[in-house]
C-alpha cells in the first residue's frame, strides 16, 4: 500500500466521503487539509470534529489549493471543471477520488473487486451479487452506496474473498488505477450530464471500469454502447468479453431460454453447450430490466468460478430494497407502486413498460434531461399524469407533444406536502385495476431530502387515502 506517512494530502468536501477520508489519512500519519465550499452550521459541526483531531480544516474556501498540497482527495461529486482541480494540474497535483484511495489502501492479500456500473440497476445488482457470492460459501459484501463503505471494506476488521462493489460514474472519473476481477456496465442513458459534460464524457467515465479487467468484461448485449466500451478498454490477456441478453444467448453469452436463466459463457460440464441457471420466477420482482440485473450478477459470479446452483440460491435469497418499485396498497382497486428510485428517464422507463394503464406521478429536478423519448414510449399507458416539482414543465410540454390526449394535473408545487395532493388528485384520475405509480425520472432534492423521503412522502399519502376510504 501506498505510504502516506508526512505527505501533505488535501481533502476536497466534507461529508460521507470527506470526513471518513481526512480521518484515516491522518491516522496514517498524513498531514491533512480538508477544504470545502459551505460553511453551514453542519459544516461547522464536522470541522470541530475535525479539528479536535488535529486536522486543518478551510470552511468557505474550496477552491484554492493549499500551499505545498502533493495530492487531492476528492468527494466524487465536486466537478471535474472546478478552480481547484485546475489549480492541481497547474501544480502537478494528482486527484484521486474515494473509490482510487480505497483501491491504493488495499493490503496485500486483498479481496478481488467485481465491479458494476451502468446508469440504473447498479444498486440492485450489486445486492443480487453479494447474494448469490454468499450462496456460494464467499465471506463477502454489498460495497458502495447501500451496505459497507469502500474504505470500511478495505480496512476494517472483517476479511473478504471478493467483494462486489457498486461504483457511479463520478467515482469512476477520480478512479485512474482501479483494476477489477471483473466488471459490468448494465446500460447507459443520458444522466448526470450537466456533471460530466456531454454524453461521450460520461460514456468514457463509465468504460473505465473495464480497464485492466483480468477475467471478464460483462456487457449488456441490448446496449451496444455497453459493448463498444469493451472494445475500447485495455484488459489482460485472456479476459472475455460476456454479454448477456434477455433473448437467446449466443455463444459467450448469458440469456434466457423458455424461462429459465442460461449461461453459455462458464460452462461446467465441456460436453454441454449450456447451463442452466435459475428460474425467471426466481428473480424478485421478475420484470424484465430486474431480469437482466440478474443475468449481470450472475455474470461476474461465475466469471468468479462460483457454481450454477449457487446462482439460483442467490437469486431465491434477494430481496429489493426499499423505493424499487415497491407495492404499496391497493385502494379501491387501484394498485399504488413506489418506484422514487427512478430518478432518471431510463429508469423510469423501465418501470411505466411494467404497468398498464397508469396513473404517473412525475417531476423533479430533471438534470439536464429531455423527456420526449420517455413520454413518446410510455404514452398508450397513461390513464393520466400528475405532475410535481421545479422541472415539471419540461414534462408537461412533453406530454402535450406526444400524449396530447392524456389528462395531466400541473400542480405547481415543490412543497413538501405537494406529494399528499398528488396522490390525491391521482386517485381522482385512476379506475378500478389501474396503478397509480410514482416514477418521477427525475431527482428528489428540490423538494425532498433526498429518494427515501419521497417514496415515504408518497407511501403516507397512500395510507391516509386508504384509512379515509376505509
Ligand atoms: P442504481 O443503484 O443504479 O440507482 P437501483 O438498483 O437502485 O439502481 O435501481 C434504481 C431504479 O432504476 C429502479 O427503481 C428502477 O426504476 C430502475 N432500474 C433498475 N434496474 C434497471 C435496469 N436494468 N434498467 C433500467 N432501469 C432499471
Amino acid at each position: 500500500p501506498f505510504d502516506f506517512q508526512g505527505k501533505h494530502v488535501t481533502v476536497a468536501g466534507l461529508g460521507v466521503s470527506g470526513v471518513p477520508a481526512a480521518k484515516v489519512l491522518h491516522g496514517l500519519g498524513a498531514s491533512v487539509t480538508v477544504v470545502n465550499d459551505g460553511a453551514d452550521e453542519r459544516a461547522r459541526a464536522q470541522a470541530a470534529d475535525l479539528e479536535a483531531l488535529g486536522i486543518t480544516v478551510r470552511l468557505g474556501d474550496g477552491d484554492t489549493l493549499p500551499e505545498g498540497s502533493e495530492l487531492i482527495v476528492t468527494a466524487p461529486g465536486w466537478k471535474p471543471d472546478k478552480p481547484l482541480f485546475a489549480a492541481a494540474e497547474q501544480a502537478g497535483v494528482p486527484v484521486w477520488g474515494d473509490v482510487e484511495l480505497a483501491w491504493r489502501l488495499r493490503g496485500p492479500d486483498a479481496a478481488d473487486w467485481l465491479a458494476v456500473t451502468g446508469t440504473n440497476g447498479k444498486t440492485t445488482t450489486v445486492q443480487m451479487l453479494a447474494s448469490i457470492l454468499k450462496a456460494a460459501g464467499l465471506r463477502t459484501a454489498a460495497v458502495g452506496n447501500i451496505g459497507v463503505s469502500l474504505l470500511d471494506a478495505v480496512l476494517g476488521e472483517e476479511r473478504y474473498d471478493v467483494l462486489a462493489v457498486e461504483l457511479s460514474s463520478y467515482q469512476l472519473h477520480w478512479a485512474p488505477s482501479l483494476r477489477a476481477h471483473s466488471a459490468a456496465v448494465l446500460n447507459l442513458a443520458p444522466d448526470h450530464l450537466d456533471w460530466h459534460g456531454s454524453m461521450e464524457a460520461y460514456a468514457a467515465d463509465k468504460g473505465r471500469i473495464y480497464e485492466g479487467n483480468r477475467v471478464a468484461c460483462v456487457y449488456n448485449v441490448a446496449d451496444k454502447a455497453t459493448e463498444d466500451l469493451v472494445r475500447e478498454a485495455d484488459v489482460e490477456e485472456g479476459c472475455r468479453a460476456v454479454g448477456f441478453t434477455l433473448g437467446t444467448p449466443g455463444p459467450s453469452q448469458l440469456g434466457v431460454v423458455e424461462g429459465l436463466l442460461v449461461d453459455r459463457a462458464f460452462v461446467e460440464d465441456r460436453h454441454k453447450n449450456a447451463q442452466e441457471l435459475a428460474e425467471a420466477g426466481d428473480v424478485n420482482p421478475p420484470a424484465p430490466h430486474n431480469i437482466a440485473n440478474a443475468l449481470a450478477a450472475a455474470a461476474l459470479a461465475r466469471a468468479y468460478g462460483v457454481p450454477a446452483r449457487a446462482v439460483r440460491d442467490g437469486l431465491r435469497a434477494f430481496t429489493p430494497d426499499a423505493h424499487r418499485i415497491a407495492h404499496v396498497a391497493d385502494v379501491d382497486g387501484v394498485a399504488y407502486v413506489d418506484d422514487s428510485k427512478a430518478t432518471n428517464t431510463h429508469a423510469a422507463e423501465a418501470s411505466l413498460a411494467a404497468y398498464e394503464p397508469i396513473v404517473w406521478i412525475a417531476g423533479g429536478l430533471a438534470k439536464g434531461a429531455t423527456f420526449d423519448e420517455l413520454v413518446a414510449k410510455s404514452a398508450k399507458r397513461l390513464r393520466g399524469a400528475v405532475l410535481i416539482g421545479a422541472d415539471r414543465a419540461l414534462i408537461r410540454e412533453a406530454l402535450a407533444r406526444h400524449a396530447p390526449q392524456v389528462p395531466v394535473v400541473d400542480l405547481d408545487r415543490t412543497d413538501t406536502g405537494a406529494m399528499r395532493a398528488a396522490v390525491q388528485e391521482a386517485h381522482g384520475l385512476a379506475r378500478s385495476g389501474d396503478t397509480v405509480l410514482l416514477a418521477p425520472a427525475c431527482a428528489s432534492m428540490d423538494m425532498f431530502a433526498d429518494y427515501n423521503k419521497r417514496g415515504e412522502a408518497f407511501a403516507d399519502a397512500v395510507r391516509e387515502l386508504g384509512s379515509a376510504d376505509g
